[in-house]
C-alpha cells in the first residue's frame, strides 16, 4: 500500500478561505502533493483562480460593486476586470443570507485576503519548492469551457499557454489538468495535445454542470471511452462507497473497474466536517477509501489530516 497522492482541495480550505494564496501556502507547508486550481476568465481574459464563475458567495463583489449582478441576482466573474477583481476582499463560502457554509471554519465576511490570478499562484509555488526543495505540483480544473465559449473566451488553450510558459512542459508530472466535461477531456489530449495528465471529473447529471451523462461513464464501458483520453477519474465520494446492511459503508466496485479501465481514482471531497454516513471518523473514512477500495488519491479540504495517516 502507497500513499495516497495528497490534492489540496481550494488550498487548505478547511483553515482559510478557499483559493487565496494563503490557503495554498498553508496546504504547502502541510505537505500536500498536489494543489489545486479552479480556472475561470475575468472579463478582460485573465485567468482567475476561482471555485466557480460567481463572485458573490466568496467575495465582498455585492458591497463593492452594487448593481453589477445579472437578471438572476448573481455576480460573474466574467463581468468584472482583474483591476476590479484584485479589489475584492477574499471570503469564507457563504450562503446566499451571508452564514458560513461550514460554520467551524475561517470566520464569514472577514480576513484581509484577496483573489489571484492563475500566473500569481503558479509563481508562488514555484518559489515555495524552490525554497524548500520540493517539487509539489499543481491542479487546474477547466471551469465549465462550454459556458466560457458562450462568453467568448476559449479558456483551455491560456491555461496549457500559462502552464508553458512556467515550465511545466519540462515537468510534465507536477501536473494534473482536470474537467468534468467529456467532450473538453478529449479536446485537450486530441486536439490541444494537452502534455499532462488529465483527470475526468464525475458528477451527477442533476448538477447540470456539462453536457455529459456521468451515469453511462460509471460502467465497464464508459470508464474504458475515458480511458482513451484521461488517465485518471475523479469521482464523488458517493460513487466509490455506499451504505450496505447496518449502514456499514461497501464499495460500489467503481474504484476496481476504473483500476481494470487502466485510470487512477482520485475521488473528491474528503472533509472533516462533512463525513458520508456511516463513518465515525475522517481517519476512518480515509482509511477505508485507502486500505480498502485502494483509491490513489483524493481531493481534501484537510491535507494536514491525510498527510500525518500512515497506510500499512
Ligand atoms: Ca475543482
Amino acid at each position: 500500500m502507497t500513499q495516497p497522492l495528497v490534492i489540496a482541495h481550494r488550498g487548505a480550505s478547511g483553515y482559510l478561505p478557499e483559493h487565496t494564496l494563503a490557503a495554498k501556502t498553508l496546504a504547502f507547508e502541510m505537505g500536500a502533493d498536489f494543489l489545486e486550481q479552479d480556472i475561470v476568465a475575468s472579463r478582460d481574459d485573465e485567468l482567475i483562480v476561482l471555485h466557480d464563475v460567481l463572485l458573490d458567495r466568496v467575495s465582498d463583489v455585492a458591497l463593492k460593486f452594487p448593481g453589477r449582478h445579472r437578471n438572476d441576482g448573481r455576480y460573474y466573474v466574467r463581468d468584472f476586470d482583474l483591476d476590479e477583481i484584485r479589489s475584492l476582499n477574499a471570503w469564507e463560502r457563504m450562503r446566499a443570507d451571508g452564514t458560513a457554509v461550514y460554520p467551524g471554519r475561517y470566520p464569514a465576511q472577514s480576513g484581509d485576503f484577496g483573489i489571484n490570478t492563475l500566473a500569481e499562484e503558479l509563481a508562488l509555488v514555484q518559489r515555495l519548492n524552490a525554497e524548500h526543495d520540493r517539487s509539489v505540483g499543481v491542479y487546474p480544473e477547466v471551469k465549465r469551457p462550454a459556458w466560457h465559449m458562450e462568453e467568448g473566451i476559449d479558456i483551455a488553450p491560456p491555461l496549457l499557454r500559462t502552464l508553458a510558459e512556467f515550465g511545466y512542459e519540462d515537468h510534465p508530472d507536477q501536473v494534473y489538468v482536470q474537467c468534468f466535461d467529456d467532450a473538453e477531456i478529449r479536446r485537450l489530449r486530441n486536439d490541444l495535445s494537452c502534455p499532462y495528465k488529465l483527470v475526468q471529473l464525475i458528477g451527477e447529471n442533476a448538477w447540470l454542470e456539462a453536457a455529459t451523462d456521468y451515469d453511462a461513464m460509471r460502467t465497464e464501458a464508459g470508464l474504458r471511452e475515458i480511458a482513451d483520453s484521461a488517465d485518471a477519474i475523479g469521482p464523488h465520494i458517493g460513487h466509490i462507497l455506499e451504505p450496505g446492511a447496518d449502514s456499514v459503508p461497501v464499495s460500489t466496485g467503481l474504484v476496481a473497474m476504473a483500476h481494470e479501465a487502466g485510470l487512477a481514482v482520485h475521488p473528491y471531497t474528503f472533509r472533516v466536517d462533512e463525513l458520508p454516513a456511516g463513518f465515525m471518523s475522517f481517519d476512518d473514512l480515509v482509511s477505508f477509501c485507502v486500505s480498502e477500495l485502494g483509491i490513489d488519491g483524493l481531493f481534501t479540504d484537510f491535507p494536514d489530516r491525510v498527510v500525518e495517516l500512515r497506510f500499512p
